[in-house]
C-alpha cells in the first residue's frame, strides 16, 4: 500500500499532508479522552478491585519484606519493555509493590502519623486526578479554585482568625511551616528595615534573625530555618515542662536574652500536638508573650488540627486563634489520603511575600481585575486540587463525624496510656494529650536493666520483620523508647495488649540470649 493509501484508510484521516505519527499517538486507547471513557471504567475498576481484595485480605500491616529482599524485584524489571496489557501490570504490580506495601488501615498499624483514609475523600482523588485540574489559576481550574478558597475560609474560621484571614492548600505539615517561616521571615526584614536609623540590607538582618521554638517541635522548623538562608543557630530551642511542653518562663528568658543580644526574633513557633508526645504547648500563655513582645506567632498543628472538628476536644485549641499563621495536616487527624495540608495566616496581607507575576501565567493586571489565582499565595505552580477530597468528606460525612473518629483514636490512647503504666514489664513517659504512647520495655533490675536500649531496639525491628504489627520508635533523654502512634479507631485495647505481649516476648529473648553467657561464666 502507498503512503497516501495508507492515510486515506483510516477512519478519522484529515488532510493527506497530516504526518502518519501525529494521528496514531492521538489515537492511543491510553489517553483519557471521549473517545477511551470505556478503557478508563474498566482500567480504573480492575485497579480498584485489585486494592479491594488487598485491602480485604490483609492480615499483617506489612510483611516484613526486607530492602535487600526486594530491589532485586523492582531493578530487575526491564522499562524498555511495556507489557502492553493493564492486567499483566497490575499482576506484575502486586508482586513488586502491592503484596509488600505497609497498610495503614491495619489495626496493628501503630507507628507514624499515617491514618487510615476516608471513602469519600478516595472518591475526591479519583475525581480530583481525572479532571486534573491545576489551581495555580482560575484558566487551569476554575470551580476548584473557588472549592479551595471556601474550605481555607472554613478552616480558618474553625481556628478563629478573623475576617482577614487566608492560606492556601500545601503538599504537607513541613510546606506549610515553611511557607508561613518565609512570610514570618520577610516581615521581620521589611519590619527591621523600617526601623533601623541607618539602611539594613536584607543581608546584614539575616543572620540576626531567631526563630524560637520548643525541643520537642517537628525538625522541619530547623529545616526551613536552612532553607531560608538564616544562620546556623537560627533556632532556638525552649525549654519543655515534664510534659513535653513549652515552658512559658522559658520562652520570656530567651525572649529577653534575643533583645540583650540585638537579634530578631522573626517567629516564635508553637506545636499543637508534638509528633512524639503528642503535647500542646500552653498557646494563650504562649500568645500572651508573643503579643507582649510584638512577635509572630506561628502554630503548627500539623498533628492537633483534627481537635478543629472535635465534639468534645476543641478547648485543647484554645489560644489558635492568636496566631499569625497556622499549620494544619488534613492528612493526619482529618482522615485524608496524602497530600492535603494547608497554612493559614491572620492577615491576608503577607501572603504578598510569595507573590511573582508571570507574564505568561498571572499577569498583575489580573490581580487587579480581582481574577483569583491562587498561584499568587502559593510557593508551588501546578498544584493538585487536594482540597477536593476534604470537600467530598465534608458533604459527605460532615465534619463532626470526622471530628468523633480523631476522639475515639484519642480516647484509645489514653485507654494504652493506662495498660502500660499498669504492666511492670514497661515504663512509660508522660501521658499524651493527643494519640501517642511513648514508653519503653525495662528488663529486670541488675546486669538486665543495662541491656534496655539494645532490647527496644530489637524489638521494634523484630516486630516489624515478622510484620505483625510496626511500631515507631524515638529517643528520650538519650535512651531508645518506644512509640504507638495511634489513628486509628479501629484499633482495639485487645490489639494494643496483643502488641504488647509481642514487644515483651522479643525484648525478652534479647535480654536472655545476651545475658545466659554471662550467667554461665559467674556460675563457671
Ligand atoms: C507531621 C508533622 C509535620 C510535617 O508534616 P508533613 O505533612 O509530614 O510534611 C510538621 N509538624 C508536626 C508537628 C508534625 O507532626
Amino acid at each position: 500500500m502507498s503512503f497516501q493509501g495508507h492515510i486515506a484508510e483510516a477512519p478519522s484521516a484529515g488532510a493527506g499532508t497530516q504526518a502518519p505519527g501525529a494521528r496514531a499517538a492521538g489515537a492511543s486507547p491510553h489517553l483519557f479522552n471521549h473517545r477511551t471513557v470505556e478503557n478508563y471504567r474498566r482500567s480504573l475498576a480492575d485497579g480498584v478491585d485489585r486494592v479491594a481484595a488487598r485491602i480485604a485480605g490483609t492480615e499483617r500491616p506489612f510483611s516484613g519484606i526486607s530492602p535487600a529482599r526486594l530491589a532485586p524485584e523492582i531493578d530487575g524489571i526491564d522499562l524498555e519493555q511495556p507489557l502492553n496489557d493493564p492486567t499483566a501490570a497490575l499482576d506484575e504490580l502486586e508482586e513488586v509493590y502491592l503484596r509488600d506495601a505497609v497498610y495503614f488501615h491495619h489495626p496493628r498499624y501503630l507507628a507514624h502519623l499515617n491514618c487510615p483514609v476516608l471513602i469519600p475523600a478516595l472518591l475526591g482523588e479519583a475525581v480530583l486526578t481525572a479532571v486534573n485540574s491545576s489551581l495555580d489559576t482560575w484558566d487551569q481550574s476554575a470551580g476548584g479554585t473557588l472549592i479551595e478558597r471556601r474550605l481555607i475560609d472554613w478552616t480558618a474560621e474553625r481556628i478563629g482568625l478573623g475576617q482577614d484571614a487566608d492560606g492556601i492548600f500545601t503538599s504537607g505539615g513541613t510546606q506549610s511551616n515553611f511557607q508561613a517561616l518565609l512570610l514570618a521571615r520577610d516581615e521581620a526584614c521589611a519590619l527591621a528595615a523600617k526601623n533601623s536609623p541607618t539602611p539594613l540590607s536584607r543581608h546584614d538582618i539575616l543572620p540576626r534573625l531567631r526563630i524560637l521554638t520548643s525541643e520537642a517541635s517537628h525538625f522541619s522548623v530547623q529545616k526551613s530555618a536552612k532553607l531560608l538562608g538564616l544562620g546556623q543557630d537560627a533556632v532556638i530551642a525552649v525549654g519543655t515542662g515534664p510534659e513535653r511542653r513549652m515552658r512559658p518562663a522559658a520562652l520570656a528568658r530567651e525572649i529577653e536574652r534575643c533583645h540583650a543580644d540585638d537579634l530578631v526574633i522573626m517567629a516564635v513557633v508553637a506545636t499543637a500536638g508534638t509528633t512524639d508526645f503528642g503535647s500542646i504547648d500552653p498557646l494563650p500563655k504562649i500568645a500572651d508573650l508573643c503579643e507582649w513582645a510584638g512577635l509572630w506567632l506561628h502554630v503548627d498543628a500539623a498533628y492537633g488540627c483534627g481537635l478543629l472538628v472535635s465534639p468534645t476536644r476543641r478547648h485543647l485549641l484554645d489560644g489558635i486563634e492568636r496566631a499569625d499563621s497556622v499549620t494544619v495536616d488534613y492528612h493526619k487527624s482529618f482522615f485524608q489520603p496524602v497530600s492535603s495540608s494547608a497554612v493559614l495566616v491572620r492577615d491576608r496581607a503577607v501572603l504578598r511575600h510569595a507573590t511573582y507575576y508571570a507574564d505568561y501565567l498571572n499577569p498583575a493586571r489580573m490581580a487587579e481585575q480581582r481574577i483569583p489565582n491562587q498561584v499568587d499565595k502559593s510557593i508551588q505552580t501546578t498544584r493538585r486540587f487536594d482540597a477536593l477530597k476534604l470537600w467530598l468528606t465534608l458533604r459527605i460525612m460532615g465534619a463532626d463525624a470526622v471530628g468523633a473518629l480523631f476522639d475515639e483514636v484519642i480516647d484509645r490512647a489514653a485507654g494504652a496510656w493506662e495498660l502500660l503504666t499498669d504492666d511492670p514489664r514497661f515504663e512509660v513517659v508522660t501521658k499524651s494529650q493527643l494519640s501517642t504512647v511513648v514508653f519503653r520495655y525495662l528488663p529486670p533490675e541488675g546486669p538486665a536493666r543495662d541491656l534496655a536500649d539494645g532490647a527496644n531496639l530489637f524489638a521494634r525491628e523484630a516486630l516489624a520483620a515478622s510484620g505483625e504489627a510496626v511500631v515507631a520508635g524515638t529517643k528520650v533523654d538519650g535512651h531508645h523508647y518506644l512509640k504507638f502512634t495511634l489513628l486509628n479507631p479501629e484499633t482495639s485495647l485487645d490489639d494494643i495488649a496483643h502488641v504488647l505481649d509481642l514487644l515483651a516476648e522479643h525484648a525478652g529473648r534479647y535480654v536472655n540470649e545476651r545475658l545466659a553467657p554471662e550467667l554461665r561464666h559467674r556460675a563457671g
